[in-house]
């Protein structure tokens, strides 16, 4: 992970895809075996197995489903196509009203967890009740039964919202903890900008690929005496100071890996075209860090610019940066230094 978030309805659809397509192959096959098992005592209409073949092409296309939209779609096709199947053999082996209730309760109510809005449960488990009502034409005996059932049919349906409301809810919980983690971790807690963490992790990850994407330049930053305005106008100003000056940078660096590597330091690593390029980005956030005051102070940085060599390691990458940066302090800060291979020279 290094610092990237994901959406909830991204994660959604990462955990519900597995149960979903596992979930539809189990009813799949247990149509299917079913279906075998009724065919041993009786003949039963060879047309009944298209079901399991419409079930089949269904499973595939949740497979190939890339939204929770998709998914919730293609569960109610599969759901709707095995009560059309059950409710079928339910005629065919005679007393269909004994297996009405089950057959729609067995379908409608495990799914009801599996979705991420209420109202897709719902609707699910309307078109399943829907499904059954056309296929079997149930004939209730006594007025009785039939609004007992009804009021069983509404209840699974209140049941499956309410099942689903709960999943959906703890589900969000739980996204909004790890994200709240995710912040702490990947996140300076003064600027609210990229951390040392997220900075390295991103690097790191840049230099185990195969090649290293050239050309990669490293800049490191440092407010210049940053110390003098935390000692003549408090603590709190200075803290005000690096929130403004991290706004700055995150405007300029917005394409690229940047953070606050931790006091009045910061770094940016940045695949640019070339080193023109780059010369003209460390120009740009010096520029940016002088464009206006803070706290009524001037402010100023100074910047260490090192390209990154074939072959070259990540922490060889870093010291030449910092060996530019105390270039750029000693020959008199708010300005930047190029690095080269080995030695530093002045820019
Ligand atoms: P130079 O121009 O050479 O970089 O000098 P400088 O004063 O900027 O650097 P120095 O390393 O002497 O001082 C850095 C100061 O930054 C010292 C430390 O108290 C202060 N500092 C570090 N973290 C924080 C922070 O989170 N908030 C505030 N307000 N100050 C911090
Ligand atoms: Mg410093
Ligand atoms: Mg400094």
């Amino acid at each position: 992970m290094h610092g990237d978030e994901v959406s909830l309805e991204q994660k959604s659809f990462a955990q519900l895809r597995p149960l979903k397509i596992s979930s539809e192959i189990l009813a799949t096959a247990a149509c299917l075996l079913v279906l075998i098992l009724a065919n041993v005592n009786q003949d039963v209409s060879p047309w009944l197995y298209s079901y399991c073949l419409v079930a089949g092409i269904t499973c595939y296309l949740t497979y190939r489903a890339r939204t929770t939209q998709q998914l919730w779609l293609t569960g109610m096709l599969l759901l709707c196509t095995c009560t059309a199947c059950l409710g079928s053999l339910a005629i065919a082996i005679g007393n269909p009203l004994l297996w009405f209730l089950p057959i729609g309760l067995v379908l409608s109510l495990p799914v009801s967890a599996m979705h991420v809005h209420p109202w897709h449960a719902l609707s699910t488990g309307m078109a399943i009740w829907a499904t059954l009502f056309y296929v079997v034409h149930p004939a209730f005996d006594r007025q009785l039964d039939l609004t007992l059932t009804l009021l069983l049919i509404v209840g699974s349906l209140l049941v499956a919202t309410l099942v689903c409301t709960t999943f959906c809810h703890t589900r969000k919980d739980v996204f909004d903890l790890q994200r709240q983690l995710h912040g702490m971790a990947y996140k300076d807690t003064l600027t609210g900008v990229p951390n040392r963490r997220a900075f390295m992790e991103r690097l790191t990850a840049t230099f185990a690929e195969d090649a290293v994407p050239t050309p990669l330049f490293f800049l490191m930053l440092d407010i210049d005496d940053f110390k003098t305005i935390n000692d003549g106008l408090g603590h709190d100003a200075g803290d005000r100071v690096l929130v403004e000056v991290a706004n700055r940078l995150r405007e300029q660096t917005q394409d690229y890996n940047f953070a606050r590597l931790g006091g009045e330091e910061f770094a940016v690593a940045a695949h640019v075209t070339d080193v023109a390029a780059a010369r003209a980005l460390a120009h740009r956030i010096v520029d940016a860090i002088n464009s206006s005051p803070v706290c009524g102070v001037r402010l100023s940085i100074s910047v260490g610019l090192a390209d990154c060599k074939p072959s070259e390691t990540m922490l060889s990458l870093m010291r030449r940066a910092d060996l530019a940066l105390y270039l750029a302090k000693s020959e008199g800060k708010n300005r930047y230094a190029m690095a080269a291979q080995g030695d530093v020279l002045f820019d």
